[in-house]
């Protein structure tokens, strides 16, 4: 078997997303044309993203934080291509 390498950006984005998963949030590529990403989250909040700016309207977020969010979009936005 090939033994892959996995960049560290790869595993939080991985990280990330199993905890959104849990968390029951979900994630809309919701301007496809724009860039923007939303997340709505089980209590109905929501936040967008922007992967290219590398922002996110949550908390962490607004604090200049790289948050969950921001890692899981941009390991969607390599899977997706
Ligand atoms: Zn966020």
């Amino acid at each position: 078997m090939p033994k892959a390498k996995i960049s560290p950006d790869i595993r939080k984005g991985a990280e990330a997303l199993a905890t959104l998963a849990a968390e029951g949030t979900t994630l809309c590529n919701l301007w496809p044309t724009l860039g923007l990403w939303e997340v709505e989250k089980a209590d109905g909040r929501r936040y967008i993203i922007d992967p290219g700016e590398g922002t996110c309207t949550c908390p962490a977020g607004k604090h200049n934080h790289t948050c969950k969010h921001l890692r899981a979009v941009w390991l969607l936005e390599k899977v997706l291509g």
